[in-house]
């Protein structure tokens, strides 16, 4: 594995969160935030867990659930339903704060998409409702092309369905 490469500003936030919290970047805690932001995928604490053990044998498991909750409070980290037993967290929020997922039903591949039309939808209902919208994410579920064109996809197995 090469080294993977982090955007600057979630340091930079990360650690203006944690100050304010009274607390700093610990080797054990930046394990586990290389694990979580070295890549685009989504993935279930178990994943990240996995991910952090390469990344070093010595990880902890404790750190790796407070640093979890820490992410998620600061806002660099989502967690989102993907319709899984599992809570997903979701690390492409920094640079798509307004991003969707569309999730095949079958195999579960999701695709990340934005859309301005429905930034625009979401402010326009917010406001006449009288709220002011800070977050949304629209799940949409559908059948993959190769769902509807194959009858069924091929990674289907691997998922173990939902
Ligand atoms: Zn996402
Ligand atoms: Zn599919």
């Amino acid at each position: 594995m090469g080294q993977p490469v982090i955007n600057p500003d979630i340091y930079r936030r990360l650690e203006e969160f944690l100050a304010g919290k009274g607390l700093r970047r610990t080797r054990q805690r930046d394990v586990i935030i290389e694990a979580a932001f070295s890549t685009t995928d989504h993935f279930t604490a178990d994943e990240l867990w996995e991910r952090a053990r390469q990344l070093d044998p010595a990880a902890s498991r404790a750190t790796l659930y407070r640093t979890l909750s820490l992410l998620v409070e600061s806002g660099l980290l989502r967690e989102i339903d993907l319709g899984m037993q599992q809570t997903c967290y979701d690390p492409n929020f920094v640079d798509h704060p307004r991003h969707n997922h569309l999730i095949c039903s079958d195999c579960r591949k999701i695709v990340e998409f934005e859309d301005k039309h429905l930034n625009l939808l979401e402010d326009c209902i917010s406001r006449r409702l009288g709220f002011q919208p800070q977050s949304t994410s629209l799940r949409i579920e559908a059948s993959c092309e190769t769902l509807r064109t194959m009858g069924v996809c091929e990674e289907r197995k691997k998922s173990g369905g939902r």
